[in-house]
């Protein structure tokens, strides 16, 4: 099934997760229809809050971008399997910095620079109840760290600047009356 995804203004975005004790049968049919929400936004990461549920859960895919010599798709961090299904995440590491414009489905037609980690470590629980370890940079590290902040209740307009704050005032606005 697909959910609808809760937008800025809806006090379930503010909630923080629950970990779960078990990856069971419900939790990773809950994982295929944050997939399938994901793609049908062409979204490149969901959070459980954003469909209005509160398990650590969220889905990722960042898809392949083309190669600048050969044009062939590429992938940014090929070790890392899409797409990423991240139960009970934790990161454990950061390093170095990124600086670039970050969007969220829950955020439609907003867009905001935001300074991320370059290469994060996450620590989750995968679709077999393994914990596994994934070391991400780029694009990938900076979706992970955008639905790890979903996951505690924080979202794109607590990074934004008071001057980006201004600029995007009459759309967050419109956002909360609903009228999107
Ligand atoms: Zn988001």
């Amino acid at each position: 099934m697909d959910y609808d995804i809760i937008t800025y203004g809806n006090k379930l975005l503010r909630r923080k997760s629950t970990p779960v004790e078990e990856v069971t049968d419900d939790i990773r049919a809950l994982a295929q229809d944050m997939l399938k929400t994901m793609y049908a936004s062409d979204g490149l990461g969901l959070a459980a809050e954003q469909v209005g549920r509160d398990e650590a859960i969220c889905v990722i895919d960042i898809p392949p971008m083309r190669d600048e010599e050969t044009g062939a798709p590429k992938r940014e961090n090929p070790d890392v399997r899409m797409p990423l299904v991240l139960v009970n995440p934790r990161i454990t590491e950061r390093e170095g910095e990124q600086v670039g414009s970050e969007g969220c489905l829950s955020f439609p037609g907003i867009y905001v620079t935001v300074k991320r980690a370059e290469t994060v470590t996450v620590e989750f629980l995968d679709m077999e109840n393994e914990l596994r370890t994934v070391r991400a940079c780029g694009l990938l590290a900076r979706a992970i760290q955008h639905e790890l902040d979903h996951l505690d209740g924080v979202l794109l307009v607590d990074q934004m600047s008071p001057v980006q704050k201004v600029a995007v005032a009459g759309k967050l606005k419109k956002l909360r009356k609903g009228r999107t």
